[in-house]
């Protein structure tokens, strides 16, 4: 099935100028980018983006690393994009990621691990009305 994820390049990966190494990644993978921006999120967004975390212990720390510099949003396309962009990525934990996903590579603790992929599609909806409108989708 044709399916949109959003995915985001965190503060760690932007900081060390991969961005495009990364996308690269998922172009290779067989996505293609349906919208794309660079945003710097306040610590209120990056808490209403995580809500689903809210009561996790690693939730103010998480949403304080994902608000201290800027970030890239994007909307990711294609056939089973929800599940190969996290495929692509790799397990939450760099640590424990497979050799050759990013997390692995870019990765530096199970907070800073690069990159962010929705897990279903009730989320990728939520996520991706978070950040863009449905004229920016395309
Ligand atoms: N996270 C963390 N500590 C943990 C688990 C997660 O700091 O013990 C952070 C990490 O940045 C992760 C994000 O919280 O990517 C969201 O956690 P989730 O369990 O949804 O992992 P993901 O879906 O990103 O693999
Ligand atoms: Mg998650």
């Amino acid at each position: 099935m044709i399916e949109r994820t959003l995915v985001i390049i965190k503060p760690d990966a932007v900081k060390k100028n991969i961005v495009g190494e990364i996308i690269s990644r998922f172009e290779k993978g067989g996505l293609r980018i349906a919208a794309l921006k660079r945003i710097h999120l306040t610590k209120e967004q990056a808490k209403g983006f995580y809500i689903v975390h809210k009561d996790k212990p690693f939730y103010e720390s998480l949403t304080n690393f994902m608000s201290e510099g800027p970030v890239v949003v994007m909307v990711l396309e294609g056939k089973n994009a929800i599940s190969e962009v996290r495929k692509i990525m790799g397990a939450t934990n760099p640590s424990e990621a497979e050799k050759g996903t990013i997390r692995r590579d870019f990765g530096e603790s199970i907070e800073r691990n690069a990159v962010h992929g929705s897990d279903s599609s009730e989320s990728a909806a939520y996520e991706i009305a978070y950040f863009f409108s449905f004229l920016e989708i395309f």
